[in-house]
C-alpha cells in the first residue's frame, strides 16, 4: 500500500508582526495558504481556506481532480461569506496550493504564488506556476529570473482566491513513486532561499520534521522577511503518517 509520511512547520519569521500563513498535513491531502489583506484579513483567509480543504483528507474521491477543484470552490465561497458577514475583511485574499492523494495517484490544485515542489532521483522540479507579475514577465523574455528574484513589483499577484465569482485554478493529475518527496511552501522560503539550496536539504537529510526545522532555519537566516510555512511528504510503501497536521494561522487559538 502505498501512503503518505508528513511533516508541516511555520514561523513568522523574522520581520512580520503576525502569522498569514497557514498549512495542513494530512494521510490525503497536503495543502499551502498565505493570506493577504489588511487588519487581520490575511489570518483569516489563510485559516479560512486550509479549514475549508481539510474536509478533503476525509474523502475517498472517485474523481480527483474535480474533487480538488470542488475544495478550491469551496474555500473560495467560504471566503466570500466571511466578507458578507464582516465587510471589514473586505479585499483579504489567499494563496492556495494542495495536493489531493489516492494512492499512486495524486491531483494538484494551485492558485497564486505558494510553490509545490517534487524531489526525484535527487532532482527538484517546481510542479507549480506562479501566478506573479514577474512570472509573465520572465516568459515573455522580458527579465531574468535574477531580475525577477529582486524585482521591486515581485509580490504583486496575478491570481489569487479572494472570494470573487470565477476562481480559476491550476489543476493536474499527476502520478506518484515510492520514493518521490514532495515540498509545499509559502514564498517567505521560495522567495529567499534558493532552489538548489532546497534540494540540498531535502536530498540530505532524512527525517522530515527535520527537513522542516532546517528549511525554515535557512529562510530566517536569510532575513525571514516574511512568514514561511512549509510540508513535506515521502511517498512510501507500508504505514504512513496517521495524526493531522495543522500549522500557521489555522491552528485554532
Ligand atoms: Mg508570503
Amino acid at each position: 500500500m502505498i501512503t503518505l509520511r508528513y511533516a508541516a512547520g511555520s514561523d513568522v519569521g523574522r520581520v512580520r508582526q503576525g502569522n498569514e500563513d497557514a498549512a495542513y498535513a494530512g494521510a490525503r491531502l497536503l495543502a499551502v495558504a498565505d493570506g493577504m489583506g489588511g487588519h487581520v484579513g490575511g489570518e483569516v483567509a489563510s485559516a479560512a481556506a486550509i479549514t475549508a480543504v481539510a474536509a478533503l483528507d476525509r474523502e475517498q474521491p472517485d474523481d480527483l481532480v474535480a474533487t480538488a477543484e470542488a475544495g478550491v470552490r469551496q474555500a473560495n465561497q467560504r471566503l466570500r461569506e466571511l466578507v458578507e458577514e464582516d465587510p471589514s475583511l473586505t479585499g483579504m485574499g489567499t494563496t492556495l496550493t494542495l495536493m489531493l492523494w489516492d494512492g499512486p495517484r495524486v491531483a494538484l490544485a494551485h492558485i497564486g504564488d505558494s510553490r509545490a515542489y517534487l524531489l526525484r532521483d535527487g532532482d527538484l522540479y517546481q510542479i507549480t506556476y506562479d501566478h506573479t507579475l514577474v512570472q509573465t514577465l520572465m516568459d515573455d523574455g522580458r527579465i531574468t529570473a535574477e531580475e525577477a528574484a529582486r524585482h521591486p513589483h515581485r509580490s504583486i499577484l496575478l491570481q489569487v482566491l479572494d472570494g470573487g465569482d470565477n476562481p480559476d485554478p491550476d489543476l493536474s493529475l499527476r502520478d506518484a513513486e515510492v520514493g518521490d518527496r514532495y515540498l509545499l511552501c509559502s514564498d517567505g522560503l521560495s522567495g529567499v532561499v534558493e532552489a538548489e539550496r532546497l534540494r540540498q536539504v531535502l536530498a540530505e537529510v532524512d527525517d522530515l520534521d527535520e527537513v522542516t526545522r532546517r528549511l525554515i532555519e535557512l529562510a530566517c537566516e536569510a532575513g525571514g522577511p516574511d512568514n514561511i510555512t512549509c510540508v513535506v511528504a515521502d511517498v512510501v510503501e507500508g504505514p504512513g503518517s496517521d495524526t493531522p497536521v495543522t500549522v500557521g494561522a489555522a491552528v485554532p487559538s
